[in-house]
């Protein structure tokens, strides 16, 4: 990997490129002398009307502070080392990339960008005549898609608004800037996924968009989430002091380890069992896709916390570890409520009593991948194919089902 060690140890003539730098500096302060020429016309042949806009105009470029600007721009050093990079409270220059501190950060990035889809590139013609017939779903199977659906159309945007509108500004690393900015990306794609299939269907959009308010187990989800968004909102927010960091990491660990790390196993399990026994195979590809970019969204999200605990181990303390296994466990119980209410019965080879060993499962990874105990010691995973398709050596098989034929940006019709 090109750092900019490399690149300085190769200069056989250090001075020459002090000096080159020394011309650049100087150049961008000349160049802020623009002239009125800059904006006339002639000689060409169309016209140039000569207004005093142009002249307020130019007057303000003058009026650049160039000299403030790169002093901006040079931070505490004129090139980053890998030494200054920090996950939190960095103060080098957060505009430059490499070189990279962080590669797990950049791979996922790279992972991430091989792994694009598109929504409409899935094929719904068979959902939609299954959907349509009055006998083709069991009313248990009905509900199970509507649940989901209203739980994940909300949910996602409350990740990526909790991404773009709080966290991004926190972390001061541009290896996972780049990350997070692919991530918001990806939220914004299963959203627009579940519209997708949503309007496909044919299903009365104001229902599924307000079960976050109107069905208790899916509410109480999103109700436990938002206060970790609004704890980091306001615009005076900055990480620095013990406690300001501290709700930093708590807010990473509610929506890594709980919102993404658990709230979306049981929905993701109960679509994916459809499209394993041949029913709304389309809408559980869909699932597929977006479990895949999910399961590498958590993967993320834990070394970020990780790596925040080892930089800043004075976080960890015991308050905080006591603090982050009550809110994994808060997490499992409320997705264990949810099961309970998306299956009152069992249904597709599952039921609720499969469905919360498998959250106890889930938990005692989210648990241990933070670095603490398992709570339920013993659990084993009852969906093991759950496992399989998260494999990221498998993503060939995802796209060996993809519509083959379709349009980068456009809707594909499929009456
Ligand atoms: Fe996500």
């Amino acid at each position: 990997m090109l750092t900019w060690d490399d690149f300085d140890e190769k200069e056989e003539n250090k001075p020459a490129l002090e000096a080159e730098k020394q011309v650049i500096e100087k150049s961008i302060v000349e160049e802020t002398n623009i002239t009125a020429e800059n904006l006339d016309s002639e000689p060409a042949s169309y016209a140039s009307s000569s207004s005093e806009r142009k002249e307020k105009a130019l007057a303000g470029l003058n009026d650049l502070d160039t000299e403030a600007g790169l002093a901006d721009l040079e931070g505490a050093s004129a090139r980053v080392s890998v030494d200054e990079k920090q996950m939190i409270n960095c103060r080098a220059d957060v505009n430059q990339l490499v070189p990279f501190k962080y590669d797990w950060a950049w791979q996922k990035y790279l992972d991430g960008s091989a792994n694009h889809w598109m929504p409409q590139e899935v094929n719904m013609t068979a959902d939609i005549a299954l959907w349509k017939n009055k006998d083709g779903l069991t009313d248990d199977e009905r509900r199970i898609v509507m649940r989901n659906l209203g739980f994940f159309s909300t949910a996602d945007s409350l990740v990526a608004n909790n991404i773009v509108l709080t966290v991004y500004k926190q972390i001061t690393n541009p290896e996972c800037r780049q990350y997070l900015l692919r991530q918001a990306l990806e939220e914004a794609i299963h959203t627009h996924a579940y519209q997708y299939v949503i309007e496909s269907l044919g299903i009365d959009e104001g229902e599924i968009f307000n079960m976050y308010r109107e069905v208790p187990s899916v509410a109480r989800k999103a109700a436990w989430a938002l206060p970790f968004t609004n704890s980091l909102s306001d615009e005076n927010f900055k990480t620095g002091t013990l406690e300001t960091d501290k709700t930093l990491l708590r807010n990473l660990i509610a929506f890594y380890c709980v919102l993404e790390g658990i709230f979306f196993y049981c929905g993701f399990t109960q679509i994916l069992s459809m499209g394993n026994r041949n029913k709304m195979t389309g809408t559980a590809e869909q699932f597929q896709y977006i479990l895949r970019d999910e399961s590498m969204h958590v993967n993320f999200g834990i070394d970020m916390i990780n790596q925040i605990k080892l930089e800043n181990p004075q976080l960890w303390d015991e308050a905080m570890q006591e603090e982050a296994a009550e809110m994994i466990l808060q997490g499992t119980a409320l997705e264990i409520e949810y099961a309970k209410d998306t299956m009152p019965t069992g249904i597709l080879g599952m039921n609720a009593d499969m469905m919360t060993e498998y959250l106890h499962f889930i938990a005692n990874r989210r648990l241990t991948q933070i670095g603490l105990s398992e709570e339920f010691p013993n659990a084993t995973n009852p969906f093991p194919w759950m496992s399989e398709i998260m494999d990221l050596r498998k993503e060939k098989n995802f796209f060996e089902t993809r519509v083959i034929e379709y349009q980068t940006g456009g809707a594909l019709s499929w009456d």
